[in-house]
């Protein structure tokens, strides 16, 4: 396999307007999601078998004192090396582009097992069917030549292109936020095509934020 593409969603950038949640939904005519209000900006409370992004809401206060307000923009990470895969012969491990795809009616996929092994809570099971379902990292878009939807729609914090050179704008925007901030850093890069930049502990942005 080449490289194949990443993306870099960086939360220092993140306004938590959720265009990219919306533009998900467009993309991969997903129904809306009944939800209810739960203290939180965040809405839905959770992914599910029909909302495959959802931008997760935290807030707090930092060991000095002063509040934040973290946004995450969660979505699968399409991993190097997906565990996920171990879970049906029916999911597929994009060639050129690095996507891990479940692909619709796949009712032979064992959700167990693919929840089970992924690190980061992403894969979602029907209410009505056996389906198993998450991003596809946009692979048909990115088959016709087209951005991921989500990147498409974010005017400040998503990046896509070739592994290589979002690794390196990676590496170029934590040196520089590194500056102000030491405990700056991109989540798993190494590991996962979907990179988070954050600078705090990725815990106070969502407990599945980073594996392990
Ligand atoms: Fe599979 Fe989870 Fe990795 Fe996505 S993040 S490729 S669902 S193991
Ligand atoms: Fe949704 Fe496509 Fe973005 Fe994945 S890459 S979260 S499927 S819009």
């Amino acid at each position: 396999m080449s490289d194949g593409k990443s993306i870099l969603v960086d939360t220092t950038r993140c306004t938590g307007c959720r265009g990219c949640q919306v533009a998900c939904k467009q993309w991969n005519n997903l129904p809306g999601t009944e939800t209810k209000q739960t203290g939180s900006y965040q809405n839905p409370p959770d992914a599910s078998f029909e909302t495959y992004k959802v931008v997760r809401f935290n807030e707090g206060r930092k060991e000095d004192g002063k509040p934040y307000w973290h946004f995450f923009s969660d979505m699968c990470r399409h991993c190097v090396n997906p565990p996920c895969v171990a879970a049906g012969d029916e999911i597929i491990h994009d060639d050129a582009t690095g996507a891990v795809v479940y692909p619709k009616g796949n009712a032979k996929i064992d959700f167990d097992t693919a929840l089970g092994v992924c690190p980061y809570n992403i894969p979602r099971k029907s209410e009505k069917s056996a389906e198993v379902s998450k991003c596809t990292m946009c692979l048909d878009r990115q088959q016709g030549g087209a951005k991921p939807a989500c990147v498409l729609s974010c005017p400040t914090a998503m990046e896509f292109g070739e592994r290589d050179e979002i690794l390196k704008e990676v590496e170029r925007r934590v040196a520089e936020l590194k500056k102000n901030n030491p405990k700056a850093h991109a989540i798993d890069a190494d590991d996962v095509r979907v990179i988070f930049i954050v600078e705090d502990d990725p815990k106070t942005y969502y407990e599945h934020a980073a594996a392990g």
